[in-house]
């Protein structure tokens, strides 16, 4: 079964009202929802969730958020829960660099975002990658199948799953992986989840890649066998550069 691939962007903490619509509104007029064979996922901030869904209502573009917390109420100061997402939302990212390096996400918080995100019927993008010294020191596999296993642990992910794999010296610094190397750790993150959730589900689940994807570099990337599109930072908050990310993947 061909995987349908996916463009999603990641806004960070980017945009204000007026912009978040102005975006989407960009991406509506740049006929993005008109392109088949590709989803396409906005993540807004949290506050312009409910801005973006509406403004989305009744196109093909879909809405995820950045982050979650795993606990379904409660006194959490600043926390969001799954529950609360699902009004606006049908994507989380999980894990990415930025929580992981600022806010001092462990794997084990990832593990427990992504049963949250599953026990409530909402797809994860679940974000991992090595950083510039542990690739250099040789040890990009090593962290690769620690974050995997952690975030895996004791999960059943159903073949809607999408695992991002975002090289954290890539992120934003202009200097993407090159289509082969990305390719290749890739295919090494789907062989170490197939033991741990089997072959069919291995092959089912979207692996994207991350890491300054621009309209530049997206066709090469997504013309790996291995690589079933973007988790795009910079370059998705320009509605232009966005649909024609979405276009080069639709026609990949
Ligand atoms: C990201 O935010 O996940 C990302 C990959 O950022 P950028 O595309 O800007 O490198």
């Amino acid at each position: 079964m061909p995987r349908t691939p996916i463009i999603a962007g990641n806004w960070k903490m980017n945009t204000d009202a007026a912009a978040a619509r102005e975006l989407v509104e960009g991406l509506k007029a740049a006929g993005v929802s008109d392109i088949g064979g590709v989803e396409k996922v906005l993540c807004p901030p949290f506050v312009y969730l409910q801005l973006v869904a509406e403004s989305v209502k009744g196109t093909s573009i879909a809405v995820g958020a950045q982050n979650l917390h795993w606990e379904e109420k409660g006194a959490f100061t600043g926390e969001v829960s799954a529950t609360m997402l699902k009004d606006f939302a049908t994507h989380v990212i999980i894990g990415h660099s930025e929580r992981r390096q600022y806010f001092g996400e462990t794997d084990e918080d990832v593990n427990q975002k992504l049963r949250a995100v599953l026990d409530h019927g909402l797809t994860p993008i679940v974000c991992v990658g090595e950083t510039g010294p542990e690739r250099n020191a040789g040890k990009m596999q090593d962290v690769l199948r620690a974050q995997i296993k952690g975030a895996l642990a004791d999960v059943t992910l159903p073949d809607s799953a999408v695992i991002a794999y975002e090289p954290v010296w890539a992120i934003g610094t202009g200097v993407a992986a090159t289509a082969e190397d990305a390719n290749a750790a890739i295919a090494f993150i789907r062989s170490e989840v197939a033991p741990l959730q089997g072959d069919a589900t291995a092959q089912a689940i979207r692996i994207l890649y991350g890491g300054s994807v621009t309209p530049a570099n997206i066709a090469e990337l997504a013309a790996q066998p291995e690589i079933d599109g973007g988790l795009v930072g910079g370059a998705s908050l320009v509605a232009d550069s966005f649909a024609q990310m979405v276009k080069a993947v639709a026609s990949s």
